[in-house]
């Protein structure tokens, strides 16, 4: 096996591994789904300790979740033997829901909660505002029978909404 192949190999069990990391504030979903995670770097001088450097985006400014986040992923990390962990804050470009994986939005809606209805970066790369409200599924019947009851679910960035036919009520995580 030479080096380049293994470190390949080794680059797809870190992103493995880091599928155990979740958001605290939305448990059911690893930060990689989240897309949280954008790049794991490796380097090694042959015979030496692996260094790894993870680069996170968060997913709001400011967000305190983050600092548990990057203690979660040093923590997984060296548990699977790689002592030599940094974390690279990166934050541009922002965060945007599109990088959420579809397996993530799946997840998302078994735990209750309306994965975004819409993409926010067009193809030119710019993020653009949209005026007409987006279509929300329920997560729980699937009707897109809602209505937005409030803006502001149990954090900013999700909505309060309301199934017209099975009657509950569920949040939206809000395309940014
Ligand atoms: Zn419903």
């Amino acid at each position: 096996m030479n080096a380049c192949a293994s470190d390949r190999q080794l680059q797809e069990q870190i992103w493995s591994w880091l599928h155990q990391v979740s958001d605290p504030e939305i448990p059911v979903i690893s930060v990689v789904d989240l897309g949280i995670v954008r790049e794991v770097q490796l380097s090694a001088a042959s015979g030496q300790e692996v260094h790894c450097t993870v680069v996170i985006t968060p997913t709001y400014s400011g967000c305190p979740a983050m600092n548990v986040i990057s203690r979660e992923i040093i923590a997984v990390l060296q548990q699977h033997g790689i002592s030599d962990v940094a974390i690279q804050t990166k934050l541009s470009p922002a965060w945007s829901t599109d990088w959420m994986s579809e397996h993530g939005k799946s997840q998302l809606k078994n735990y209750g909660i309306a994965p975004p209805a819409q993409q926010v970066i067009d193809i030119s790369g710019i993020s653009r505002k949209r005026s007409q409200a987006p279509k929300v599924a329920c997560p729980h019947c699937g009707s897109l029978h809602t209505v937005c009851v409030s803006q502001f679910g149990s954090t900013s960035c999700k909505s309060l909404y309301q199934c017209k036919d099975c009657l509950e009520p569920f949040d939206y995580f809000k395309a940014h």
